[in-house]
């Protein structure tokens, strides 16, 4: 897969329409996808201003629901497994794309 953040300034593309495409595959393999630690950086920073710092994730067999750092989701990719270690989401904590 070619870096979303070069894909998305050489087609004139918004960075957001490239990486909201395969965003959900990301979430899962953690895969590392930008050329560069600067194309990482904007690509996080364009998801933290659409998803906000932390993404609400669902425990599918359980309707479970956890606060998980964008950012973890980006680097690591958070599978089902790896949600205990995140803190429950509060209603206070806002509505945010569910996944
Ligand atoms: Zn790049």
């Amino acid at each position: 897969m070619p870096c979303p953040v070069c894909e998305s300034a050489a087609e004139g593309k918004e960075l957001l329409a490239v990486i909201a495409s395969v965003f959900n595959q990301w979430r899962v393999s953690g895969s590392k996808v930008t050329c560069s630690d600067v194309c990482h950086e904007r690509l996080v920073a364009c998801l933290e201003a659409e998803y906000g710092t932390h993404y609400r994730c669902v425990r599918m067999s359980t309707g479970e629901e956890f606060r998980v750092p964008t950012r973890d989701i980006i680097e690591r990719g958070v599978k089902e497994r790896d949600l205990d270690q995140y803190p429950h989401w509060d209603e206070e904590d806002g509505p945010h794309a569910r996944t």
